[in-house]
């Protein structure tokens, strides 16, 4: 047998076996959370981003740092792996391009194209029939003030591209001076949103393989502080039929895109246990990262599987669980105090390798395991507070 097998399987699909190597685009925690579970099936793994000893390159094979916009470069990166996926989807769309022709893209460039701009992904969602809170795509100071006319508030504005972690969103009421949210926003294209009295957020992490099977976990549930996650919890503790409709719907969207990879569809979940689709990250998410350690098959190892043809694993939750994201923050005082977290039965500590803590960046996660959700969460904040002892 040789390495870098090639193989048809059953099915008539060409399978990426373990020994062939995998690009990804990005390179931070969840390209290095990907390449980890890459590598521990036997693939290699090449990066490729504008920066040097990133999270992703420090356990990758090969770390090519170069522009995206360096289509030479990203050329030659292409030529030397199997297949290319993405950890950051804000990519240029000139660069997915460039190397779609050389390599197979996974997720294709389509589903990146409907998931990076907030407008388009919202007219998607819509357009097939799926749940958004009332929203309008707004590209001027008097079309703002139509869509809050119409909407009513209270209202969220959000910049339709290249927005995270609540960058870009402004909230309005009757008093808010347009002019100001204008200027605010850069005076370009926006997304207006109803804002919704929220009961909880919660996500579904579900990935599509090239044989059109889909697998999602079980609904997590979120909470952000400062509008960044801050902690989630598995299983989300909301109405069984709400669960089941959220899976529905995930695994309706993947359909739909005629996705290959993992997808996150965030969900918010109103007073009234009304179920939207806030938005989709086209990659691993945040969110998921409590499967690594609480699931059969961890997010990052369904990537790899979803992209090389693999079968899907499992995504059978082992026991409740919970993460706690670790903040630059936590760095106030000098180094956190390791030995007190990792003192803590059922708690795991995951760090990405980042040498530079700043306030909201995230430097890595907590994930702890409980017999109820509740533990967990008890666990996880409490060893999550004994960083700081
Ligand atoms: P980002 O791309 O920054 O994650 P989101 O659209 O997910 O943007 O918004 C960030 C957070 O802001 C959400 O997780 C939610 O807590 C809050 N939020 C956003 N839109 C609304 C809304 N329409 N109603 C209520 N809360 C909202
Ligand atoms: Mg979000």
């Amino acid at each position: 047998m040789t390495q870098s097998a090639t193989a048809t399987s059953g099915a008539g699909i060409t399978v990426i076996g373990p020994g062939a190597t995998l690009g990804v685009l990005g390179s931070g925690q969840l390209g290095r959370m990907f390449t980890i579970a890459a590598r521990r099936l036997g693939y290699r793994v090449h990066t490729f981003s504008p920066d040097e000893d990133t999270p992703t390159g420090q356990v990758a094979d090969v770390e090519v740092t170069a522009s995206y916009d360096d289509l030479d470069r990203l050329r030659a990166f292409a030529r030397e792996v199997q297949v290319v996926t993405f950890e950051f989807e804000n990519v240029p769309a000139i660069a997915v391009e460039a190397i779609s022709g050389l390599v197979p893209v996974r997720p294709s460039g389509s589903a990146l194209y409907i998931a990076q701009q907030r407008g388009r992904e919202k007219a998607f969602l819509s357009e097939h029939g799926f749940p958004t809170v009332p929203f309008a795509r707004v590209d001027g100071i008097a079309a703002l003030r139509d869509a809050v006319a119409h909407i009513g508030t209270p209202a969220v504005v959000k910049t339709a591209a290249f927005g995270y972690d609540g960058k870009g969103q402004h909230k309005l009421t009757s008093a808010t001076v347009f002019e100001q949210v204008w200027e605010a926003v850069g005076r370009r294209e926006v997304v207006v949103e109803k804002f919704i009295n929220l009961q909880a957020e919660i996500s579904v992490i579900a990935a599509r393989g090239l044989d059109g099977s889909v697998a999602e976990y079980v609904p997590f549930e979120n909470r952000h502080s400062r509008h960044i996650l801050d902690v989630t919890t598995a299983p989300a503790q909301v109405l069984p039929a709400l669960a089941s409709r959220a899976r529905e719907i995930a695994r309706a969207i993947l359909d739909k895109l005629q996705y290959v990879g993992v997808l996150c569809v965030e969900f918010f979940v109103s007073t009234e246990n009304e179920l939207f689709v806030n938005e989709l990250a086209p990659r691993p998410h945040n969110s998921g990262h409590l499967t690594v350690d609480a699931a059969v098959t961890s997010q990052f190892e369904q990537q790899v599987r979803a992209i090389t043809g693999l079968p899907l694993g499992s995504t059978e939750l082992l026991r409740p669980a919970a993460m706690a994201n670790i903040l630059g923050d936590l760095w106030v005082d000098g180094e956190p105090n390791w030995a007190a977290a990792c003192a803590f039965p059922d708690v795991k500590l995951h760090l990405y390798g980042k040498s530079e803590a700043r306030p909201g960046r995230k430097m890595g996660h907590l994930t702890a395991m409980g017999k109820t959700v509740h533990e967990a969460q008890d666990r996880v904040i409490a060893a999550r507070d004994a960083l700081l002892s």
